[in-house]
């Protein structure tokens, strides 16, 4: 190294267009400094934060004044192993390494922002240990929910250090934080000794560590215990003074999986990108510093800047949710295998319905399988009927939308005490409102989209873009009175469900009466505390949940999602029936499954219902295979947007034509008109690319982003979408 050359550092800047810029760093900060520090540097006028990703001596390019790094923010260092995963994943996504590090760490952190913290208090549940009489007489006093150590103390007129002990004793838990997010410990202590399956699935996976990279499917049946192995697995970890990261979809990050955590672990952190920019900044300097031992969160906690990860867990690993659909437009599963390739450690994918991909990876030997058959708890599969609505219409004598079997089985449900979960997945009370006089159909302004209508509060809802309005009373084409609605969402069939069977108490769980994770959390416990027979919801309802009174599963409108133009439609709605119709019968009283579909013979219904997983998957294999489609070969999306129609057409047109002359055996589908044309004010037109190698799909988007200023100038946005899932 030659020392008379600057010491210069590439530092990554949340803006795009370039992955990095050179700063000059002075000798007062130079022997502090590393890669991964988080710095403040002059841009243009103003002053920004960013990641140094490159340091070392080197000339300066010649002509050019380097301007300086001007500080360095204390206590804020990204791992290299996760630069590391952050370098690839911006690689392969197409992404600005700077805007991949601002989605991976939090704002808060970059800013330096602060939370004040504060210690907590939150009495266990089933506590067993001995204590005093006057030990029992505080915990007494103690909730279940977390309460400020000032308040808990003047509410037991007790000292600190009595509580402390308390903590001590295991009879209740301490946490230092700044606000309360805990959830309420409900569900009873989780300590059964595995099965011989899971032993099995445990051994497998511990062969493995400290510091073997392997990929594990584990393929569990709904209620195999696939929790347990995760646990005893993570304790394995923890003890070697290692980190583990579990990383869930959105809707398993439930409350209830999250309380069987808590119980085991003390140090556990829920990451999720809810929570308030404080509490994001305390979260990960307490992750980054080795306070925590295990990180639960949706796909972005893959970023927890963990010092030493041992383990990765992937749980519900077909779900859709690990893909983020803005920029960065990473798939958090496939990244999870990367990072555990990279840190050469093991990796759990798990599953009762594995994803294409993954199950074509296992099939292939580069996935090792485990599997988990039975269920521990008892509890049988349920028993699966299909009601076909063409002949129940007939029946009725009208457009039938809830079969008589169905209500039928609601009704004996709740004469047995027993509870119910219907599924329909689609919210509001109907998802089409047309004019009667002039038949047109209400679309929202910004995109080309049928409005749905919410009887709640008589408004039209945009479920795409969010765009609301009243419900008119006249059609707003010709005047007339007389808009009608037709189809029916979560909120009719609540309402319907309560008015045809009396007595019927109803819940409905969707993204209109779950505002937040607080109300989802109380939603659910009110129903395992009985509050309600049947519990109404979209596809919220369908994962992770584990009530044992649930005898009856419905679902409406189970074939409603082949419809949908995508090759990942018959994957969707398997996946979809087999994981609701495994809610049913988890206690000790058998289920039943009541499938209300169209087409009753469509082979993702049918397998589903079935358990035919295998004969199913072999079936789409052999779909995807034939046209070329995931895992069969790589898929790549453009979309170009922007706000005049013509133009957008006439740049993707050039776009195309030149990628038409590179293609060599890729193949080029469009580029024409999206699924949906125009969404959020922009025009869009997309082409998919279906290519063998990945290598020759990056070498095209090389070579388009190169005429990046020339679209922009247009005012068109190219989006490069890389594994899409989105193809509308
Ligand atoms: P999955 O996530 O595979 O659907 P869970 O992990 O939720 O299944 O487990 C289902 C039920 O089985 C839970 O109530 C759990 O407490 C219980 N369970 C798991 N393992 C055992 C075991 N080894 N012995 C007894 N019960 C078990
Ligand atoms: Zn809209």
């Amino acid at each position: 190294m030659d020392i008379s050359l600057p010491l210069i550092a590439d530092v990554a800047l949340d803006r795009s267009g370039r992955d990095a810029y050179s700063y000059r760093v002075n000798d007062d900060l130079a022997p502090q400094l590393r890669v991964g520090d988080c710095v403040t540097v002059p841009f243009g006028p103003r002053r920004e934060r960013g990641f140094v990703v490159a340091l070392e001596r080197r000339a300066p390019p010649p002509g050019i004044t380097l301007k300086e790094v001007l500080g360095r923010q204390d206590g804020v260092r990204l791992p290299a192993h996760l630069l590391d995963l952050i370098r690839w994943a911006a690689a392969y996504y197409r992404c600005d390494l700077g805007t991949l590090i601002a989605a991976a760490v939090p704002t808060a952190v970059r800013q330096g922002t602060k939370a004040r913290r504060e210690r907590f208090i939150a009495r266990l549940p089933h506590c067993e240990q001995k204590l005093t009489a006057r030990q029992r007489e505080i915990l007494a006093v103690l909730p279940l929910e977390p309460l400020a150590l000032a308040a808990a103390c003047s509410r037991a007129g007790c000292h600190v250090s009595t509580l402390e002990r308390l903590a001590a004793a295991g009879a209740a838990l301490i946490r230092e934080t700044t606000t309360v997010r805990e959830v309420r410990l409900t569900a009873a202590v989780e300590r059964f000794p595995p099965t011989a399956e899971q032993q099995a699935a445990i051994t497998a996976v511990a062969a493995c560590l400290p510091d073997q990279h392997a990929v594990f499917l584990l393929y569990g049946v709904t209620g195999s215990g696939k929790t347990l192995v995760y646990m005893e697995l993570a304790e394995q970890v923890i003890a070697s003074g290692r980190q583990v990261l579990l990383l869930l979809p959105e809707i398993g990050l439930t409350p209830q999986l999250a309380a069987r955590f808590r119980q085991r672990f003390a140090r556990v952190v829920i990451w999720h990108s809810a929570f308030s920019q404080g509490e994001r900044a305390l979260q990960w300097h307490q992750v980054a510093t080795g306070a925590v031992d295990l990180v639960i969160g949706t796909r972005s906690a893959l970023f927890a800047p963990l010092p030493r990860p041992g383990l990765i867990v992937v749980d519900e690993e077909h779900d859709q949710s690990f893909k983020q659909d803005s920029e960065p437009r990473y798939q958090g599963r496939d990244l999870a295998v990367v990072y555990a390739r990279q840190l050469g450690i093991p990796v759990i994918l798990g599953s009762a319905t594995p994803s294409l991909e993954t199950y074509h990876n296992a099939r292939q030997g580069r996935y090792q399988v485990l599997t988990l058959l039975k269920r521990p708890a008892g509890g049988r599969l349920p028993q699966a009927r299909v009601i076909d609505m063409r002949t129940e219409c007939r029946r009725q004598g009208r457009q039938a939308l809830i079969s008589q079997a169905l209500l039928d089985g609601l009704k004996t449900c709740q004469a047995a005490g027993q509870q119910s979960i219907v599924l329909l997945n689609r919210r509001g009370w109907s998802p089409v409102v047309s004019c009667l006089a002039c038949g047109v159909q209400l679309h929202c302004e910004h995109c080309d989209i049928s409005l749905t209508y919410h009887r709640q509060d008589e408004r039209l809802r945009c479920h795409y873009c969010g765009y609301e309005r009243t419900m008119p009373q006249h059609c707003p084409t010709c005047g007339e009175t007389g808009l009608s609605t037709r189809g029916i969402g979560t909120e009719q069939l609540a309402d319907t469900l309560a008015a045809a069977v009396p007595g019927l108490r109803v819940i409905r769980v969707d993204a209109d009466t779950v505002a937040n994770r607080q109300a989802h959390a109380a939603l659910l416990r009110s129903f395992a505390e009985g509050s309600a027979d049947c519990m109404v919801g979209t596809q919220m309802v369908a994962k992770g949940l584990d009530f044992p009174r649930v005898t009856l599963v419905g679902i409406v409108g189970a074939d409603q999602g082949l419809g949908v133009p995508d090759f990942r439609a018959g994957e969707r709605t398997f996946q979809l029936i087999a994981q609701v119709a495994g809610r049913a019968g988890r206690g000790q009283d058998p289920g039943t499954v009541i499938v209300q579909a169209f087409d009753p013979q469509a082979l993702a219904v049918r397998y589903a219902l079935d358990q035919r997983l295998k004969s199913f998957y072999t079936h789409e294999l052999a779909i995807r295979q034939r046209y070329g489609y995931p895992p069969h070969g790589g898929l790549l999306r453009l979309v170009w947007r922007g706000p005049e129609a013509a133009i957008v057409a006439a740049v993707a047109e050039e776009d195309g034509a030149a990628l038409r002359g590179v293609l060599d055996d890729a193949i080029l589908l469009g580029p024409g008109p999206a699924g949906m044309p125009f969404l959020q004010g922009q025009h869009r037109w997309h082409a998919l690319i279906k290519t063998a190698s990945r290598g020759l799909a990056q070498r095209f988007l090389d070579r388009l982003l190169k005429t990046e200023p020339k679209r922009k100038r247009r005012g068109v946005t190219l989006i490069i979408d890389v594994d899409p899932y989105a193809i509308q």
